[in-house]
């Protein structure tokens, strides 16, 4: 039934209740409230951040995760520092304003270095010109020091779940919901702008534990959300106990997750993920128009991009192919969008949040 719903001043219930939603021109107008929103703080404007998947070698083995390390069968890589500077370059050149640079999780002294010096190769030819996310796991607070010292002004570790029981069905029991937690501590003292996220439509997720999320989300004080809806890879224990996705019903609770947070949370970046695009082509666009203000292209032109499988079906065109490029800023703009290049586009919430600590 129907109810009457104050869309800026949502309780949980209102969430339990919006994201079990099914009328179709109900769920269009969280769709429309979350736009609104995101006009309001952000304007019409699109962030990009180029994407390099610079490893796919993980120490662990999360049960849903593709590049898990207990598949066997992919075919492990490590970019080198030259490609990863070129597509870095790539992106500065392109106006592109901001990088961000994911991999599978080592906590080795080569690793550590590596990106180390990743990060200053950047800043060698860039200057402070290119805001960078890092998204490379659960570190040590000595660890994200040396990355922010070297460059990187974000950082993205998704919770996955807020909820700690269901934290420990979707992984091991050596991967600690705690330190994870603790890690997103670290980062906040290191003085990150600070991203979180979660899966939605995971197998034995409920609209509890989802609004728990986004009510995690404004706890922590989070300055942005990176989410996506789960989508099986045959590989991993989750994948192979549950195959079959309804694709329509996964985008839409990916699609009413960013409704959610936007009016939830108001003025952080939210980004429209790739795995929106695996489930439908427009699946990013259609993110924009649900209220997320950050794309992030895969830019890395290279062999092993479709090594870089974290489920099935990852779209692995060429992202920074002009035909493409200019097709994806067509369609922005055909949204009312545009794409802020030049614009390092960062976290509303977060210059709040600085300029309180400040003054
Ligand atoms: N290793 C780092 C970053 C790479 S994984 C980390 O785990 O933080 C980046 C994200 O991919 C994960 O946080 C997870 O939310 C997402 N992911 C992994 N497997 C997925 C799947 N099968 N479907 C959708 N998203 C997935
Ligand atoms: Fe590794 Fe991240 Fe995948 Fe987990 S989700 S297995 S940490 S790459």
């Amino acid at each position: 039934m129907r109810r009457g719903i104050d869309y800026q001043n949502l309780s949980r219930d209102d969430l339990i209740y919006l994201l079990g939603v099914e009328d179709k021109a109900e769920i269009e107008e969280i769709y429309a409230e979350a736009y609104k929103t995101k006009l309001k703080y952000i304007g019409n404007q699109v962030f990009f951040r180029g994407l390099i998947e610079i490893s796919n070698i993980c120490r662990k083995n999360c049960y849903y995760c593709g590049i898990r390390s207990g598949n066997h069968n992919v075919h492990r890589f490590n970019l080198s520092e030259a490609e990863i500077l070129k597509s870095a370059r790539w992106a500065w050149e392109h106006q592109y304003a901001s990088l961000a640079i994911q991999s599978g999780e080592r906590d080795d002294a080569e690793f550590i270095d590596f990106v180390e010096a990743i990060l200053l190769g950047i800043r060698e030819f860039s200057g402070n010109d290119l805001g960078i996310t890092l998204s490379c796991g659960e570190q040590t607070e000595e660890t994200y020091q040396r990355w922010r010292e070297a460059g990187a002004s974000r950082y993205l570790l998704r919770i996955e779940t807020s909820n700690r029981e269901f934290y420990r069905r979707l992984h091991p029991a050596d991967h600690d919901y705690d330190k994870r937690l603790e890690c997103l501590g670290r980062l906040r003292r290191t003085g990150y702008q600070v991203g979180t996220g979660v899966m939605s439509g995971l197998p034995g997720q409920t609209n509890e534990h989802l609004a728990d999320d986004i009510i995690f989300f404004k706890e922590h004080d989070i300055d942005m959300v990176g989410m996506g809806p789960w989508i099986p890879h045959f590989e991993t224990p989750l994948g192979r106990a549950h195959p079959e996705i309804d694709n329509t019903r996964q985008l839409e609770m990916g699609l009413k997750m960013i409704a959610l947070v936007r009016l939830y949370l108001k003025d952080v970046n939210i980004a429209a993920t790739t795995a929106l695009q695996a489930l439908h082509p427009a699946g990013r666009e259609m993110g924009l128009m649900a209220g997320a203000n950050v794309i992030m292209p895969v830019i890395t032109e290279n062999e092993h991009r479709g090594d870089y499988v974290l489920y099935d079906g990852k779209p692995v065109c060429d992202e920074n192919a002009e035909g493409f490029r200019l097709a994806l800023d067509k369609a922005i703009l055909k949204l009312g969008e545009k794409v802020a290049y030049g614009n390092q586009g960062n976290s509303l919430h977060w210059q709040k949040r600085v300029g309180k600590q400040h003054g």
